[in-house]
């Protein structure tokens, strides 16, 4: 698989060592191998640790300004409708200083599919705070613990219009693999949440552990399905990661087609229009 596709003068990878990110980046591969689809490929990332992930492939990458992923995958995707384009990003990335355009490219449905790798804390500028961080949680911002609620980025992207909505984590790579696969065969606004250990960061300060597998353990442990978790009182869900297909609808127009459809000639003059 690296031999295949990873730029091999871009290595090492930057990631500190048992960081979850390196497993997205592996799990990524063998979806679109299995799909067949690296040449159709753009990616675009934000800024981050997760920002790094499609660097390192021998693909079209643009590694853009902090939160302006996904106004910048937009507009690649309306330039070139026939690529797959996806966005890699990190919950601050996301979330934070990105979160309006989150929402409006949710709202467009755009074909886009988003994998957004949740550490629930900021990863790379040394541990702060993130729109994710669990309630009385503490990192070097909020040392006597976390007093702000934190978002559920699978429920925002539903509710903001997002078309297909799941959430796994990196102790869940199979089904992962499929939900990547799922969200990039969807026409329309996908939204993959991972969560993906931060030894560094999240581990040593909000788990009191930098033990990657004693992370995976505990995504294992708070894993519950989104079957399981509809039967389930809200109690019980409370420190809970519900994984599965969260949301699809496949009925709602795609952003692109819309505005090929309402301008035919920009349709007849874009040479990269199926
Ligand atoms: Fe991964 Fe955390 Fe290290 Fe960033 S700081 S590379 S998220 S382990």
């Amino acid at each position: 698989m690296a031999e295949k596709y990873i730029r091999k003068k871009a290595l090492p990878l930057i990631f500190c060592p048992g960081c979850g990110d390196g497993t997205v980046l592996n799990i990524f591969l063998r979806a679109i191998d299995e799909m067949g689809i690296f040449k159709d490929l753009a990616l675009v990332s934000g800024i981050g640790c997760s920002g790094w992930l499609p660097t390192y492939l021998q693909a079209d990458v643009l590694h853009v300004l902090h939160g302006r992923a996904i106004p910048f995958a937009t507009g690649l995707k309306l330039t070139d409708p026939r690529r797959k384009v996806v966005v890699f990003t990190g919950d601050g990335d996301c979330l934070g200083i990105g979160g309006n355009h989150f929402i409006h490219g949710a709202r467009r449905n755009i074909d886009l599919t988003v994998i957004m790798m949740n550490n629930g804390i900021y990863g790379m500028t040394g541990g702060q705070a993130a729109p994710t961080t669990p309630l009385h949680s503490r990192t070097q911002t909020s040392p006597y613990g976390n007093i702000e609620f934190p978002f559920d980025a699978c429920e925002l992207a539903r509710a903001a219009g997002a078309t297909y909505v799941a959430r796994w984590t990196t102790a869940h790579p199979r089904q992962f693999l499929q939900a990547i696969k799922e969200g990039m065969e969807h026409a329309g606004f996908s939204f993959l949440e991972v969560f993906s250990q931060c030894p560094t960061q999240a581990g040593r300060y909000m788990e009191g552990t930098s033990d990657p597998g004693e992370l995976l353990a505990l995504y294992k442990k708070r894993a519950i399905s989104v079957e399981q978790a509809r039967k389930a009182p809200d109690q019980d869900l409370s420190g809970r990661i519900i994984v599965g297909r969260i949301y699809h609808s496949p009925e709602k127009k795609e952003f692109s087609k819309s505005l090929y459809e309402s301008f035919p000639a920009q349709a007849t003059n874009n040479r990269h229009h199926p």
